[in-house]
């Protein structure tokens, strides 16, 4: 045996092997196993390429799907297993370094396209074995006219030994002699089949043209026809089968007998209906997905006049800090509860609910009365959402934003009508959520879609579109400028600025979130330069600037060295910098997705913890992080308008700072808007502030004034 580690033809064979193990048993191949896995081993090497190739490419699928019917693997049983074996070993043997999820959804694909590839090359054989026997045995009774009784034996073999079910009845429809598949589809025996009339096997499935084409046939009006038909078993269960009719004449061309040929399809048409499901519902909700959601909209927008629609588009609040702060797991089983919440609000005959994605689910209404409908629709949905959710024995509220779009029948598309569902969920979303709105053309017509910006956004950072405003960081103890926050704005050429809430979620999105970052990084740190340069020297040590990091920068390989050249070029000390990174990000992130921060933290780089009490984290878990200041979130701040300020939230703002400090922790406030907001925080032991009180953000001058002024002052 060698030492050498596998490479990937090794594997690539590997995987061939237990492919043909578990497909082996079942093919009717008279080739050796062996032989066998030969056979597979190019189809193994097509899907291992179809699995990393730069696009994928479903024909890889399908010819694997044919392929198979070709090497004698017609037994459904043996797709079955070619699906398992792909499903757990492909990846493994043949994903090279691949990311993972985007392999196995590939493979899921390929799988399909599989299945879809037997499928249909086993139809088109059937097909083609149908027609070969009929075609012999017509030509068996051309022969009958001179020797009947001669070639009677032979053409009995073929009866008796076909796969596919035959069955020969008069033209009054009497079943004359039926072969050994034919009773075995049936579960009956001779006995149980001869002298039966076909008219009895009427099925409730029957095709509407089934009997139509059955008369013309014993009235000798046509020579065969071809349908998927439906039969009752003995035993209560349905046999499905491809069936095709032939009539036969005698010698003089008169009709005489009808010869049925029939292959049972119970198992593909069971598979076939596994696959659609499977195409049109959502894997983790079971809710149709937006496939079938969309033919159910076409549908709904193509019903006649007078017939309308309602839509609600809902999205959920907040749903991303439940998934980053809570894990995966534990935002699948709150959309999974959830949807089913959802379905229960749509249960009215024309009522639908289906997830598109994420956490957007929508819900249609129709008929006449979509006006009044839907209203209650969205209202139930709220409702619906009321209760807390319990995930892992905490409770969760979740809200959700809706939009409604609701209209006659007949005058826009399905993606229009998504489109302006869309953007009227974001405008209840930018109202704050947790409400529904009404889709308003004209609002439409202004709105800002997020296709549109992310399609603008790479070219905005080489157009120069993107610009910084600093918010001062203050003392509480003495009032004095500590430093500032870089916050970036885009200013877009038709839409104007618009606030980073915009359109940070897109350049996360998108992956423009790594270069835009390191733009505001090194324009900010240059800021702070220039700050040093022209107010050098004051007691109070340089300015120090804040930058927000999102989530997706920390998993940038390039972040801890991009941080450190920035730091150099502009001659601007780590202990000037300091990195926010938001709770959800950080809480329940693992050592390798600190290990950047932590380097950075050992270089002397601050990092804070922005937006602190949203996330559901647990403070015990503090001490692990790299962090040196903690944000408290603007709730926390905003609880303390009204006056008297609330006692729990007061106590809960004491523990936490004392909490912060017992860890070495600087404590930093956003959002503080009045004078006795920032005394009551001063009072609870903060250490810094933000907030319009302050300083709205502004341009870097502004800044520079403000620290002199109370240099000076
Ligand atoms: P953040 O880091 O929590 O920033 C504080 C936000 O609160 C800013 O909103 C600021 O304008 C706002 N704010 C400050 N004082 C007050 C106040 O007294 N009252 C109220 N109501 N609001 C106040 P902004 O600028 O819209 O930024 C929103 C968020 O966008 C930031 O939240 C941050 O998470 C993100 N962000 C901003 N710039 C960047 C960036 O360069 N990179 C990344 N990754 N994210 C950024
Ligand atoms: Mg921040
Ligand atoms: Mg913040």
């Amino acid at each position: 045996m060698s030492a050498e580690p596998d490479g990937p033809e090794d594997r690539l064979r590997r995987f061939a092997t237990i492919w043909s193990r578990a497909v082996y048993p079942v093919t009717s191949t008279s080739s050796t196993r062996p032989e066998f896995e030969e056979r597979l081993l190019p189809l193994a090497r097509r899907l291992s390429e179809a699995l990393r190739a730069r696009s994928f490419d479903a024909d890889a699928g399908r010819t694997a799907g044919a392929a198979l019917v070709e090497a004698h693997c017609t037994d459904p049983e043996a797709l079955s297993r070619t699906l398992d074996c792909v499903d757990a070993y492909l990846v493994l043997y043949c994903g090279g370094d691949g990311d993972r999820e985007d392999l196995r959804a590939r493979s899921a694909r390929l799988q399909h396209a599989m299945a879809a590839g037997f499928a249909r090359a086993l139809r088109e054989r059937t097909l083609a074995e149908q027609e070969a026997i009929a075609q012999a045995a017509l030509e068996a009774q051309g022969v009958v006219a001179q020797a009947l009784h001669a070639t009677e034996a032979r053409f009995r073999a073929v009866f008796e030994g076909a796969a596919i079910g035959i069955g020969i009845a008069d033209l009054e429809g009497n079943v004359l002699q039926v072969n050994g598949a034919l009773r075995r589809m049936f579960g009956l025996s001779e006995q149980g089949l001869r002298g039966r009339n076909v008219r009895d096997w009427v099925h409730p499935d029957d095709a509407p043209q089934t009997w139509r084409l059955y008369d013309e046939l014993v009235s000798g009006e046509r020579e065969h026809y071809h349908l998927e038909k439906a039969f009752h078993r003995p035993d209560g269960t349905v046999l499905w089968t491809n069936l095709t009719v032939s009539l036969l004449r005698d010698p003089d061309g008169e009709p005489q007998y009808q010869l049925a040929l029939m292959e049972d399809t119970t198992e593909r048409r069971l598979l076939n209906l596994r696959l659609r499901y499977e195409a049109t519902h959502d894997a983790l909700t079971g809710l149709p997905n937006r496939t079938f959601f969309f033919e159910r909209l076409e549908k709904a927008l193509g019903a006649g006049e007078g017939q309308r629609f309602g839509l609600c588009y809902l999205d959920l609040d907040g749903f991303k800090t439940v998934n980053d702060s809570l894990g995966h797991a534990a935002g699948d089983r709150l959309l999974v509860e959830v949807a089913d919440r959802l379905q229960a609000c749509a249960t009215a005959p024309g009522e639908m609910v289906a997830r598109l994605g994420g956490d957007e689910f929508v819900a249609l209404t129709t008929g006449s009365d979509t006006e009044r409908t839907v209203d209650e629709l969205a209202a139930r949905i709220m409702n619906a959402l009321l209760a807390p959710i319990s995930v892992d024995g905490r409770e969760l509220t979740v809200r959700g934003s809706i939009g409604i779009v609701e209209g006659p029948a007949g005058e826009r598309s399905a993606a229009e009508v998504l489109r302006s569902a869309d953007i009227t969920m974001y405008r209840a979303k930018s109202a704050g959520g947790n409400r529904f709105e009404l889709a308003d053309p004209e609002a439409d017509a202004r709105a800002i879609t997020r296709h549109g910006l992310t399609t603008a956004l790479p070219t905005a950072l080489d157009r120069g579109e993107f610009f910084i405003e600093y918010q001062p960081l203050v003392h509480l103890g003495d009032g004095s400028v500590r430093g500032a926050e870089a916050l970036v704005r885009w200013l877009h050429p038709q839409h104007g600025v618009l606030s980073p809430d915009r359109f940070i979620p897109l350049a996360e999105h998108t992956g423009l979130i790594v270069p835009l970052g390191r733009w505001v990084l090194e324009q900010s740190v240059r800021q702070a330069r220039e700050w040093r340069d022209r107010h050098g020297g004051e007691a109070l040590g340089p300015l120090r600037i804040n930058v927000n990091l999102s989530p997706c920068q920390l998993t940038h390989p390039g972040l801890v060295q991009d941080t450190v050249d920035i730091l150099e070029r502009t001659g601007v000390a780590p202990e000037a910098l300091c990195l926010e990174v938001t709770e959800s990000a950080l809480i329940g992130a693992d050592d390798d997705l600190l290990k950047p921060l932590r380097r950075l933290a050992e270089m002397g780089v601050d990092i804070a913890l922005d937006d602190f009490g949203t996330g559901y984290s647990n403070l015990a878990n503090l001490r692990r992080l790299p962090v040196s200041v903690l944000k408290l979130d603007r709730s926390f701040t905003q609880s303390m308008q009204q006056f008297p300020a609330d006692p729990v939230d007061l106590k809960i703002v004491e523990g936490i700072v004392s909490l912060a400090h017992s860890l070495d922790l600087a404590v930093t406030v956003e959002g503080v808007e009045t004078g006795a907001q920032a005394e009551q925080l001063r009072i609870l032991g903060c250490d810094t502030a933000q907030g319009w009180y302050y300083a709205r953000p502004g341009p870097p001058d502004r800044l520079h004034e403000l620290a002199l002024v109370d240099a000076t002052g």
